[in-house]
């Protein structure tokens, strides 16, 4: 700036103002003012004018430029320079210009106000160039008297304070925006809660902490009263999650979120905030103590904000019912087979503990079902449910499909005895109470696959291995099971295909009679043989034959087959019966008493002469089916034997409720019946038959030995191959000529 320009430089102490309303007591901020002018006594002149004003509160600070680099340079260091006054020519000619389009272009810079201010009315710039980059005022120096240039200044630095309240809540808006995103994209409770807290600083920028809370019952698992939980934190401990809001011990906390609650609006004061959040039937405060107090625009954004909360808060409370439909059974409240499967897939990549998963497979429970109606069996299925929780809350439970249950937990808790134990005891569902037991297949850490699917399928191995096994009501899965399944699996195919081209055979056995050593009948036994022309084991077929059901067709075939027979004898041989093997899953058909009538009733057989072999384990696996089955059969002159006697577990007073005509004894008790002191059971069981008034066979007589102790211990019959091996009909018949 030249000298000449200053012509007028008094003009500054012209007119003292009455702008007395804007000279307020100020506080500690100020407002930072950059003068720009080559001419040192126009910052002076300034600096004078504008001496004790205070704008808005606050005081101006003055930073000093005397030429245009200088200024860019300034502005560009300094973020809190609110108001450019600047020259227009100093270096150049449009140096001043030059600033204002550094400040607008180059640093972006929108919120800066720039008053020009230049000695000559001829270098006003154009007014495209005013409005171009929004400069406030534009003054030539005459023009600035003390009052106007003091109005200016106000004028400028409230036009920014507009803009930067106008950026703030823009600012703050974004942020609701982004928040509500964030906070939509949370399906979890406890995840939104944690996402909310989180927001909510970023909003009201505090240096504060905060905790969320609401009643525990309906939104905390496993929680049923009413006093206030914690579901989020911030700037606390996290460990304080889900607990009771006492936890925090923190006076002022509990009591101004109980106050809070029951007044259902927010108290917002200056060291902290309790905010009501409620929204249908889903309510919550958060309480957050402040570093500093809100300012207005801050307490404006946080009702926004809030707003969108308790919007956002019942949808996650909805979101959550609705997984819990999706993911709890509804009769047991426990997780359903999808969670399981997710806890599973949890528990396959958990790493380092000894953990098992385990599932509980009830047994006969569709009996119960049938017989006492779905509503026993629901009060049953939730009294296990319960019951099951006292393992432990290590563990966890789940209900896995109708009458089996899941659970994972350590290894030393969750064991087969623990398990077994918690059915010794019957279980009340109305009024009834049901003595029930379960099988149990177990699956540890060390053996599991990496995924929950396939640990269940593994879980399930063992299950089946277990409800299998006679003696042992529990399986560990391990490798070799899996082979075995996919044995089992190939060989139940070929064997349905075998049946189903007709490739299985009845044998017959022939019985003698001690006393006359005539044949009296014959045990039909199956034989399977492949195309390879080997024989595979009924010991070893009839397993897979039960376990894939094949076997009541293939049962119903026998006893067809042992009819045809019996009504060929007929013809030609007197008193011979044929004694057939029935296994547990025939009885389980409800129409199984009918097929055996009616295939007696078809070939017009003497029923007598049909007898029906059942071992103890039949009867032990469901004694009262079993009996009433029999019960039904004998009425109709069926006869019936009790195979493999002494192998297995009846109790004697089932015993006396069969309708028995046989007992066998198993092969176990003849192999060394010549042997001294080796009779004693097999005596026990011929001196028990003959008090029960039953004929009593011996299997598996091998040598002329055995034959003759037997005589002595008085049994009536024999089966074994030192009189005959298992035979086709051709052969059978052959030695029935021979032998009756
Ligand atoms: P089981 O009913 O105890 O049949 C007697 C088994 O002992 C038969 O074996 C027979 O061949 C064998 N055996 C007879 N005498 C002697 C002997 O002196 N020494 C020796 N070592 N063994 C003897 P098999 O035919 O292999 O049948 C095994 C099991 O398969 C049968 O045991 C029976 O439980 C089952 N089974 C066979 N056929 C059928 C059937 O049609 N239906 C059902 N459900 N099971 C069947
Ligand atoms: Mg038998
Ligand atoms: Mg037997």
């Amino acid at each position: 700036m030249q000298a000449s320009e200053n012509s007028n430089d008094d003009f500054l102490f012209i007119d003292d103002s009455d702008e007395d309303e804007i000279l307020a007591q100020s506080g500690n901020d100020t407002w930072q003012v950059l003068i720009v002018d080559d001419d040192p006594e126009i910052h002076s002149v300034t600096q004078l004018a504008l001496s004790d004003l205070v704008v808005l509160g606050r005081h101006l600070e003055y930073i000093h430029a005397y030429s245009g680099s200088e200024a860019c340079q300034l502005i560009e260091e300094n973020a809190e320079i609110v108001l450019v006054l600047l020259d227009v020519v100093m270096e150049t000619d449009d140096a001043g210009l030059n600033v204002v389009k550094h400040i607008r272009e180059t640093l972006n810079r929108q919120d800066i106000r720039i008053v020009l201010r230049t000695g000559q009315p001829g270098y006003a710039p154009e007014e495209s160039v005013i409005k171009e980059y929004d400069i406030n005022d534009y003054k030539t120096k005459t023009e600035l008297t003390r009052r106007k240039l003091v109005t200016t200044v106000f004028a400028a630095i409230r036009s920014y304070q507009q803009i930067a309240t106008v950026n703030e809540n823009r600012q703050g808006l974004e942020k609701i925006v982004a928040g509500a995103t964030e906070l939509s994209s949370k399906h979890s409770i406890s995840a939104f809660c944690h996402s909310v807290l989180m927001q909510l600083n970023t909003i009201i920028s505090n240096d504060s902490s905060s905790v969320l809370c609401a009643r525990g019952q309906g939104i905390i698992d496993n929680v049923d009263d009413l006093s206030f939980y914690i579901l989020a934190q911030s700037g606390h401990d996290n460990s304080l999650v889900n607990q009771k809001l006492e936890q925090l011990k923190n006076e002022q906390a509990n009591k101004f979120v109980k106050t809070c609650f029951l007044q259902q609006q927010h108290q917002i004061e200056d060291q902290h905030l309790s905010l009501y959040i409620a929204k249908g039937d889903y309510r919550a405060v958060i309480f957050v103590e402040l570093a500093s107090p809100l300012s207005e625009i801050q307490t404006q954004l946080l009702n926004v904000f809030l707003s969108g909360v308790a919007v956002g808060y019942e949808n996650v409370h909805l979101f959550q019912k609705l997984s819990n439909a999706a993911y709890k059974d509804w009769l047991t409240n426990l997780p359903n087979r999808l969670e399981f499967l997710r806890l599973l897939d949890d528990f396959s990549q958990q790493n380092g503990e000894q953990l098992v998963a385990a599932l509980i497979d009830i047994n006969h429970f569709s009996d119960i079902n049938d017989a006492l109606g779905q509503d026993i069996g629901n009060q049953l299925l939730t009294a296990v449910g319960k019951r099951m929780l006292e393992i432990g809350s290590i563990c966890k439970f789940a209900r896995v499909g109708a009458d089996v249950f899941g659970i994972i937990g350590p290894e030393s808790v969750v064991t087969p005895e623990n398990l077994m134990g918690l059915f010794l005891h019957p279980f009340t569902a109305g009024e009834q109470h049901l003595p029930i037991n379960a099988c149990f297949g177990f699956c540890t850490k060390e053996h599991a696959e990496n995924s929950g699917v396939k640990v269940l399928n593994q879980i399930n191995i063992a299950l089946n291995l277990a409800k299998k096994n006679r003696l042992e009501h529990f399986a560990y899965y391990n490798p070799e099971m899996e082979d075995q399944m996919q044995w089992r699996l190939g060989m139940i195919r070929q064997l349905r295909n075998d049946f189903a081209a007709n490739c299985l055979e009845l044998w017959y056995q022939p019985q003698l009679s001690l006393e006359t050593g005539k044949v009296i009948g014959a045990e039909a036994l199956l034989r399977w043989r492949t195309a390879d022309g080997n024989y595979i084991s009924p010991a070893v077929f009839i397993p897979l034959a039960e376990y894939s059901g094949l076997i009541i067709d293939i049962g119903d075939w026998v006893i067809n087959q042992a009819c045809e027979q019996i009504k060929r004898l007929d013809s030609s041989f007197n008193n011979i019966s044929i004694s057939v093997n029935v296994s547990i899953p025939q009885f389980r058909r409800d129409d199984f008493v009918d097929t055996v009538i009616g295939s007696i009733k078809s070939h017009q057989i003497d029923p007598s002469k049909l007898e029906l072999e059942i071992t103890e384990s039949i009867l032990m696996d469901d004694p009262q089916l079993v009996v009433d089955a029999l019960m039904k059969l004998k009425s109709e002159g069926i006869s019936i034997a009790l195979d493999d006697f002494g192998t297995g577990y009846s109790s004697l007073s089932y015993l006396q409720k069969l309708p028995l005509d046989r007992l066998k004894v198993d092969r176990a008790f003849v192999t060394n019946i010549a042997e001294e002191g080796q009779s004693v059971i097999a005596e026990t069981i011929i001196n028990l038959g003959k008090k029960m008034d039953l004929k009593v066979i011996a299997e598996g007589i091998e040598e002329i030995k055995q034959q003759e102790r037997l005589l002595e211990l008085g049994c009536d019959e024999v089966q074994g191959f030192y009189y005959a091996k298992p035979m086709p009909e051709k052969d059978f018949i052959e030695f029935l000529k021979a032998n009756h």
